[in-house]
């Protein structure tokens, strides 16, 4: 089977906190590999905080939880 690699630019907001400044995600073959501020947006004018940027680590963390939390056992 031959795999292409397929790479698109996505415009979206982050939403790492309540701002929503615009920011440009690149995705190679649907994985986000790339985030960029947005240049036309007229939140963030192109500028974007640590936060933001970071959200590409949060988003693959391997210890990331992925699904609720359930206790085991009694509290404490
Ligand atoms: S880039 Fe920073 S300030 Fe803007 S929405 Fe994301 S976390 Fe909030």
């Amino acid at each position: 089977m031959n795999k292409l690699n397929k790479t698109e630019k996505i415009k979206t907001t982050c939403r790492s906190c309540h701002g929503g400044c615009g920011v440009i995600l690149t995705l190679e073959n649907n994985k986000v590999v790339k985030i960029q501020p947005d240049q036309d947006s007229p939140l963030n004018q192109g500028r974007i905080c640590p936060k933001g940027l970071a959200a590409l680590e949060i988003l693959y963390h391997p210890d990331r939880l992925r699904y609720p939390m359930k206790r085991l056992g009694k509290r404490g």
